[in-house]
């Protein structure tokens, strides 16, 4: 087995890998049990896509307002700002047509969100989407996940369409320094991988002879009814990896609720990496989290403006 993660060694802002492309990340090292079923000990975050700004779109619209209004000069901000910070407040900009000289400029964005999360305006957060792989997470972590439903969309790996080669499990972090239920949990996913796979060539074996209940048109067809019914020995400590995609409000309402002391500790070890993948990109946004070190010795985060 690999040595546990350096992770539980580091500050969590020393987790975040890749900053320098932009696309900050959190992997998650994958181990095999001495009979080879593949785990992982926690969860891998990687952000995929963030908000492309194109300012230079205003042009036309700006010029279209009475020149002594000076709204063009909106366009000559030389403050860089992170994309979805900048499209953020473009939009909130707009609705009170913020385009003189006097508006608040780039430089003073920190001050403009401010206003933003204090009057609880934050539908302007809802135009920032990000996308994120989250692997190394169980299935009992996805179905908390997926009850978050505003602003949020999933594509999580099927257990009726992929087959057994791509079975991995995940071991909760109570199990992780304890040899005994360490030993178990290697027994028992060792277990539910050679069930799965007898149940399903058993499966295979009764199409083959002709069961109704296991007929279809087609192979992917046969392919289905076949994992759909050998699932069913799968523990909730299978691997559920699913890509995620949430505005920065809906996102904001996730860490709020998962990273936070009363969550489960699985879960809250996600929101709290997708936390930190966040605010290395757009430290604005979620500069009002505050890290806090949980008594169980695991982290969460509390911020003074929740569900704005
Ligand atoms: C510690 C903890 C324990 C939990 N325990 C349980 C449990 O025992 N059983 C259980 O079933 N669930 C449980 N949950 C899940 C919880 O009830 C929510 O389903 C989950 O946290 C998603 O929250 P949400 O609905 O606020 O999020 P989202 O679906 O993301 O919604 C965000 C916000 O949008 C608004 N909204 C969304 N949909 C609607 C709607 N249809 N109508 C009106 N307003 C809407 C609400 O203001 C909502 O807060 C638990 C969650 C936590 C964090």
């Amino acid at each position: 087995m690999q040595e546990p993660s350096e992770n539980i060694k580091k500050e969590p802002t020393e987790w975040v890998e890749s900053r320098e492309t932009g696309y900050p990340s959190i992997s998650s090292p994958v181990f095999t049990t001495p009979q080879g079923t593949y785990y992982l000990q926690a969860p891998g975050v990687a952000l995929l896509s963030k908000p492309a700004v194109n300012i230079a779109g205003l042009g036309a619209f700006l010029e279209g307002f009475d020149g002594k209004l000076q709204f063009p000069q909106y366009l000559n901000d030389t403050t860089p700002l992170p994309s979805g910070t900048q499209l953020c407040k473009v939009a909130g900009q707009l609705c009170y047509a913020s385009f003189t000289p006097k508006r608040t400029k780039n430089e003073n964005a920190q001050r403009y969100f401010q206003n933003i999360k204090d009057s609880g305006h934050g539908s302007v957060l809802e135009h920032a989407n990000y996308s994120l792989l989250f692997y190394g997470i169980s299935r009992s972590v996805t179905h908390e996940l997926v009850r978050h439903r505003a602003g949020m969309a999933y594509s999580q790996l099927s257990q009726r369409y992929v087959s057994g080669t791509v079975l991995r499990f995940v071991e909760r972090p109570e199990y992780q320094d304890d040899l005994e239920l360490h030993t178990l949990f290697e027994r028992r996913i060792d277990t539910a991988a050679h069930d799965y796979e007898t149940i399903a060539e058993g499966l295979v074996a009764r199409q083959k002879l002709g069961s109704t209940i296991l007929s279809g048109e087609v192979r992917t067809d046969l392919r289905k009814k076949v994992q759909q019914t050998a699932r069913s020995v799968l523990p909730n400590e299978t691997e559920a990896p699913i890509v995620v995609t949430g505005n920065a409000r809906a996102l904001r309402h996730f860490i709020e609720m998962r990273a936070n002391p009363h969550a489960e500790t699985e879960i809250r070890a996600l929101a709290f990496r997708t936390y930190l993948c966040l605010v290395a990109i757009e430290p604005i946004l979620f500069e009002d989290y505050r890290i806090v070190r949980v008594s169980d010795g695991t982290y969460a985060v509390e911020t003074d403006y929740p569900k704005v």
